[in-house]
């Protein structure tokens, strides 16, 4: 038992193997960075197989002399062409455009090739406060300078405010009282705080 199965496949190993450098012989000429087009092209992919391997005659006659024959080389497709060979011949369709989103400074844009496609976005602006200039909301772009305080005539470079419920802005720290603290100028705006008619001078 044991030597028949192996003489089954030595037979079946060396037929083979026969196969492999016939057709190794064959494509000899052809284009070994074809991606196995070569198969396509010749139409070898239907040859018989391990299947019919006793069958030495029909194998040997199943590999044809082949005439040289054309393999394309395809390019990669981008995404205004599909893969495309030195003959012309092409493959495939053209890819999609990658486009990222449009930003302040750039329209709609494809990674891949650069097209772009409509317009760069308006910039979103907020309005410059009293500690920051005019500013894009999604660039981060600034424009010119903060706002100037009102009423700089007496400032000090210090803002102050009473208690919670005061509805005024103080230059001097001790005009508001016992409650007096320091703010920012954003916080005056915020509240909507008005000058001080005694201590901030027009
Ligand atoms: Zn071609
Ligand atoms: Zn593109
Ligand atoms: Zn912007
Ligand atoms: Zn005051």
């Amino acid at each position: 038992m044991q030597s028949r199965k192996a003489l089954r496949f030595a037979i079946f190993a060396s037929l083979t193997l026969s196969l492999i450098l016939s057709a190794c012989t064959a494509h000899d000429t052809q284009d070994k960075s074809s991606n196995g087009s070569a198969a396509d092209a010749t139409g070898h992919s239907s040859a018989p197989t391990e299947n019919k391997a006793a069958n030495t005659d029909i194998d040997n006659t199943a590999i044809p002399f082949d005439p040289p024959v054309h393999i394309h080389k395809f390019s990669a497709a981008t995404c205004t062409s599909p893969r495309i060979c030195a003959c012309g011949e092409t493959a495939g369709t053209a890819t999609d455009h990658n486009y990222a989103a449009a930003t302040c400074s750039a329209p709609k844009t494809c990674s891949f090739c650069g097209a772009t496609e409509g317009k760069a976005l308006e910039h979103s602006w907020i309005d410059a406060t009293y500690s920051a200039p005019r500013t894009c909301s999604a660039c981060g772009m600034t424009e010119g300078d903060p706002a100037d305080v009102p009423g700089k005539i007496n400032y000090h470079g210090h803002v102050y405010t009473g208690g919670s419920s005061s509805k005024k802005y103080h230059y001097e720290a001790a005009c508001p009282g016992k409650n007096s603290h320091e703010i920012t100028w954003d916080e005056v705006t915020s509240r909507g705080l008005e000058p001080c008619g005694t201590c901030v001078l027009k």
